[in-house]
């Protein structure tokens, strides 16, 4: 709600060792303005950062409730801030002698890196220019300031802010872009940095002339306007475009608004003396603890990130094949480069955290712009965690909330096969922004990778550089590949965040976009659609497709450390999902303590299926329960010898065992070759097999004859299994290995259907027990609850079931009445429209499904306090859908092998907030 009470502080100044705000109040600064006044003004930091204020999150928030106007209070409250900026600073803003000049830079809660745009050089005009000549002496820099205000100003306050879209994408910042271009051609010139002041003096008069002629305005002259006009533009870009799209990948509430910075400008384009860069104060590539950064001599703003020259390394450690030739900062200003590192040191220190850092040296003197935590890859997150741990700089609990489960898929980021990758020939060479290895065809445009995508395709967005326009097609692209650009580039930053394979500053290819192909350097003609295979750990571009094999992540001493930790803070258990003996041993591997389920189908798909399946299609076919004795028989060898490899993988580990589940008519045969073979072991015609293959039929099969509705009507089907189970588990337990198996019946709606299944199981164990000679053998008796009446009849199903597994992929289908092997016709659509905040099939839909669960745990553990619960759909390995399921008093949840390590992260984390939640509740 917006607010006007009048004594509202809506602007928040900092500078000169002093500030009204600290980190903490992100909120209402946004993350800049709150980084801003913490390194300005905390007693342990006070370090040099230019004066300015903050206008607060809340003055966007009542902009938009009032028809984009202001608190009545607030331009005082701007004009007092301002003369405390002027009086720190010794200049004046509109003076004609000596100008003040204040860039003004948005900032929301959460980076969004690029998502905003910041205005440099705020103050300039016809007069007051003069006086910024004579205070620097050097016309050719003023002149350089005022050509990037007009340019920034037209472009990000009048075209961008003002809602203007270009015709076919040409807007305002290429064409005097391109105008620039002109102009260094005309004089011969390759660098910004070689026009002269007469050059750029001309350049701004031309500037304002395309404004008018484009635009159909006039660049504002007076400060306070363009001051003004910066602000709102801010405000306006919070509803711009590119700015709701991140929100909608990144899930950032509309609601938050931007807070605006307005600061002092200082310049790190005033001569040779004079740079700006950035800097991580751990490499964000690799975790390593080393400080890492680029910088740019003579330049200012974007610079850097925006690939314009190669920026140089600020030492040793930070350089790169490109940057290698290059002067380091620690070379070029020692003096300044250790007061940076000693910064950096001490505001690692002080947030415990990488930080990444913006600074500007102005005549040999350093002030720190920017710091905000650091963007990195999964496996430097992994890194850094227990490294930091192990510095005792953080805690345990921190060094497990700080690594975010998704990031660990990384870790697990396919690589191509060295043996292979040897044997290709690397095409082009860029720096390697983003690890991994990704496959895809060749696409020019943003537009371009989100239409294929949208069609299936893999593709790989060649770019000669990205800015928040491509954010979309970046995100839909396996890979990004950019001409320009440094590690520090938009490209690299945004990719970093994503985990995504990326290669910059791949200057070795150049691009024809507009015929959509590009040249290698050595003529090789690479197509839109042709496809290429990036390696973004080394940064080399492949043709064709080269195969991806797995990484060994026990190899990596970090995520082990991590790992070690994260065992002690779970209470959940995690299992795994798994069909196979050799998946049961994968995932072992990755961590999983059992396994949540156990399909017995699986045998009858892929390989090895052969025999096994046409044993169940005869079983199927068969009319007499004589018939179809005589071939589960046969079939129950496969089945027994599978479920003991399985067991015996797990050495007396959990098994849950779920009885057949597919409708039958699923494992029908079509092709007549298979038919004919059928029909000859049956000794029954063709015709007589067709007539029961029609019988089969179904409608509605996912709703049909499946689950415990087959072993109701075909007791034996389950008799045959559960024998299967239990002979499996008495046999290794006299062969000295211990197994646990728990059966669990699929498909169920009541307690009825149960306790008739159990009757069969009860039989048989008698049977099992005399027959091997065994006194006990240790399982359970559960099911799965996956009807929406399942989890309502809980209570009673409990008098009858050891434990539940609650099976989420068809409770949500079944929930919603979502098909889910058809939700591709629609479901997108209703993520357009936000209709559904997710997708219920990936994160468990807490408030509708998730209350089934809970009523279903509730009801269940009225009637047996210890009942086991745990999960076994796919959201067994999403990591907010495993919070969910501690929240609720789960013993433990089950995943795919390879989102095992995911889960377990994520079960610790939940512990620990849980555990903090109490704590402060
Ligand atoms: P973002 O980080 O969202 O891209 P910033 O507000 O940090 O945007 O600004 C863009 C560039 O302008 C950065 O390189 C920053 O360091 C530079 N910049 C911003 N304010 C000033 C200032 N007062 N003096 C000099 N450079 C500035
Ligand atoms: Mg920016
Ligand atoms: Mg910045």
């Amino acid at each position: 709600m917006a607010t006007t009470a009048k004594n509202e502080k809506y602007v928040y100044s900092f500078g000169g060792g002093k500030a009204d705000g600290n980190e903490s109040m992100k909120n209402l600064l946004g993350g800049k303005g709150a980084n801003l006044a913490e390194m300005a003004g905390h007693k342990d930091l006070k370090l040099p950062v230019p004066p300015g204020f903050t206008i607060t999150t809340e003055v966007c928030t009542y902009f938009y409730d009032n028809k984009r106007q202001y608190p009545s209070t607030l331009e005082k409250q701007i004009k007092d801030a301002l003369a405390q900026v002027e009086k720190l600073m010794g200049k004046k803003f509109g003076d004609v002698k000596n100008p003040l000049l204040m860039s003004v830079r948005s900032g929301a809660r959460k980076s969004m890196p690029g998502m905003m745009d910041t205005v440099l050089n705020i103050g300039l005009n016809d007069e007051t220019i003069q006086g910024l000549i004579a205070e620097s002496g050097d016309e050719r820099f003023a002149y350089d300031a005022y050509r990037r205000l007009v340019m920034m100003y037209a472009d990000v306050v009048i075209e961008k802010a003002g809602g203007m879209e270009p015709a076919k994408g040409i807007g305002i910042r290429k064409i005097m872009d391109e105008r620039l271009e002109e102009v260094k051609k005309e004089k011969g010139v390759e660098l910004d940095t070689d026009l002269s002041a007469d050059d750029l003096k001309k350049l701004v008069k031309e500037f304002k002339a395309l404004t008018k002629k484009h635009l159909k305005q006039d660049f504002p002259e007076t400060p306070w306007d363009q001051l003004m006009g910066g602000v709102g533009a801010v405000f306006a870009s919070w509803n711009g475009k590119r700015a709701i799209e991140y929100r909608r990948i990144e899930n950032i509430p509309d609601e938050w608004g931007t807070a605006v910075n307005v600061q002092a400008m200082v310049f790190g384009n005033m001569g040779n003396d004079s740079c700006t860069g950035v800097a991580f104060t751990r490499n964000p590539g690799n975790g390593e603890n080393k400080f890492y950064g680029e910088y740019l001599v003579n330049a200012q703003g974007e610079d850097v990130v925006a690939g314009i020259r190669t920026p140089a390394p600020i030492n040793q450690y930070s350089k790169n094949d490109h940057s290698k030739n290059l002067t380091t900062l620690e070379k070029f200003m020692p003096e300044q480069y250790k007061e940076l590192d000693e910064i950096q040191q001490r505001l690692e220190k002080h947030y415990k955290d990488m930080q990444d850092i913006e600074f500007t040296i102005e005549k040999g003197k350093l002030y720190m712009l920017q710091c905000r935590v650091g963007k990195r890859n999964g496996v430097s997150a992994v890194k850094m965690a227990a490294d930091m741990y192990k510095e005792g700089m953080i805690d345990a609990e921190t060094a497990i909330l700080r690594v975010n489960p998704n990031q660990l898929v990384e870790l697990l980021l396919p690589m191509f096969d060295p043996d292979i990758e040897k044997t290709h020939k690397v095409i082009a060479k860029g720096l390697p922004a983003g690890p991994g290895g990704a496959v895809g065809r060749v696409v020019f445009s943003s537009e371009d990778a989100v239409e294929w995508a949208s069609k299936g395709k893999k593709v790989i967005l060649v770019r000669e550089e990205t800015s928040p326009e491509d954010v979309d097609g970046m995100h839909k692209s396996e890979a990004i590949l950019t001409t320009k650009g440094g590690m520090t580039s938009h490209a690299a930053l945004v990719a970093r965040g994503w985990g995504k394979c990326c290669i910059v500053g791949c200057s070795e290819i150049s691009i024809h976009d507009k015929e959509k192909y590009f040249v290698t350097k050595d003529g090789k003609k690479i197509k839109e659609g042709d496809w290429v295979s990036l390696n973004g750990s080394k940064g080399t571009v492949y043709e064709g497709s080269l195969p991806l094999i797995d990484v060994d992540l026990n190899k990596n001493q970090s995520y082990k450390q991590l790992m070690t930790l994260v065992d002690k803070y779970k209470t959940m258990g995690v299992r795994t999902n798994a069909d196979t003996p050799k998946d049961v041993e994968q995932a072992t591997y990755f961590g999983a303590e059992g396994v949540g389920l156990f399909r017995t189908e699986h045998m009858f798909y892929g390989e090895g299926s052969d025999k096994p399946l046409f044993l169940l299609r005869k079983m199927i076919m068969s009319d007499t329960e004589q018939e179809r004795k005589s071939a589960l028989n046969e079939l129950f060898t496969f089945v027994k010898r599978d479920i003991k490899a399985t067991l015996e993988v797990m050495k007396g580990n959990p098994v849950t065992i779920r009885l057949l589940d597919p409708p039958l008519h699923e494992f029908v045969p079509h092709d007549k070759a298979k038919l004919q073979e059928l029909s000859k072991e049956l000794g029954v015609s063709m015709s007589i097999l067709n007539r029961r293959i029609l019988a089969l039929h179904e409608n509605n099969p996912m709703l049909g004859h499946r689950g415990v509705r087959l072993g109701v009507s075909y007791p034996e089907i389950t008799e045959m299994q559960v024998r299967a189970i239990f002979e499996a588990a008495a046999e290794l337990q006299k062969e000295g290995v211990k197994a646990f198996p728990e059966i669990m019946i699929p498909v169920t709606c009541g307690r009825h259907e149960l306790s008739h299944q159990k009757a069969i199981v009860d039989k048989v164990y008698d049977e099992t027990l005399e027959k091997l000679g065994v006194k006990k053998i240790p399982y359970m008796y559960g099911t799965m609850i996956e009807i929406p009446r399942a989890a309502l009849k809980a209570d009673s199903m409990a008098m009858v079931a050891d434990f539940f597994s609650f099976g989420t992929n068809d409770l949500t289908q079944m929930s919603f009445g979502f098909s889910r092997d058809d939700i591709g016709g629609f479901l997108p659509k209703y993520l357009d429209l936000k209709l559904l905040p997710g997708d219920p099939f990936v994160s468990i839909d807490q408030s509708g499904v998730g209350e089934l669960i809970k009523i279903g745990v509730e009801r269940g553990r009225k009637t047996k306090p210890n009942l086991k619960v745990g999960i076994c759909g796919e959201h067994g390995g999403d990591a907010e859908s495993v919070k969910f399921c501690h929240s609720i008093g789960m013993n433990y949840v089950s995943c795919s092998p390879f989102r095992v390590p995911i889960a377990r992260l994520a079960a610790a984390q939940a512990a620990i907030e849980d555990k903090k939640y109490v704590k402060t509740s």
